[in-house]
């Protein structure tokens, strides 16, 4: 597999909704790597498919928790409960910070890297970090999650740190993906 970058926006592969992964191979295998590499050097803890150009429903996460970097492969929420808000940060809008309400924790099942299917419950901080991802798998950036006027603002705040290298500064400690 040839090198991958993280794309940005407005790259319009994020705004595609991603296809579901058929056959989880070698294939599958190699682009993990290259994920990984991506999440890594971004100093993430997740990245989805489309972050790494490449538009299927797949997302990692290395939530440093002691189980090192986990695989999703067309991941699907099956129940949701409670509320939390938090500040995200996104890869593919370095130095913006905007806060999100999300469910407080989920079910999710999705196949691992091996293709065996899997079924997790997770809350919090996890629980943020999977639907962030998968809003990436459906085309979903964190300023398509507020209201137009918020929207605007972040979008010009982000052009503005686009432009300045001071922008580098701004980049948050820790990146959702
Ligand atoms: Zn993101």
């Amino acid at each position: 597999m040839s090198k991958l970058k993280i794309r940005t926006y407005p790259d319009p592969i994020l705004k595609k909704k991603a296809k579901e992964i058929d056959k989880v191979d070698d294939e599958t295998g190699d682009l993990v790597t290259e994920m990984k590499r991506l999440m890594r050097e971004g100093d993430g803890v997740g990245l989805a498919g489309p972050q790494a150009g490449v538009s299927k429903r797949i997302f990692i996460i290395d939530a440093s928790d002691g189980k090192g970097v986990r695989v999703f492969i067309n991941p699907k929420i099956c129940k949701k409960k409670g509320k939390q808000v938090g500040e995200e940060g996104c890869l593919s809008l370095p130095g913006l910070e905007v806060e999100i309400k999300r469910a407080k924790s989920l079910e999710c099942e999705f196949l691992d890297n091996k293709g065996k299917e899997q079924k997790l419950k997770v809350s919090d901080l996890l629980a943020t970090i999977i639907q962030h991802e998968i809003d990436h798998l459906d085309g979903k950036l964190l300023v398509d999650k507020v209201g137009w006027f918020k929207r605007y603002k972040l979008l010009k705040e982000y052009e503005g740190l686009k432009k300045s290298k001071e922008g580098e500064q701004n980049v948050l400690e820790k990146m959702i993906g």
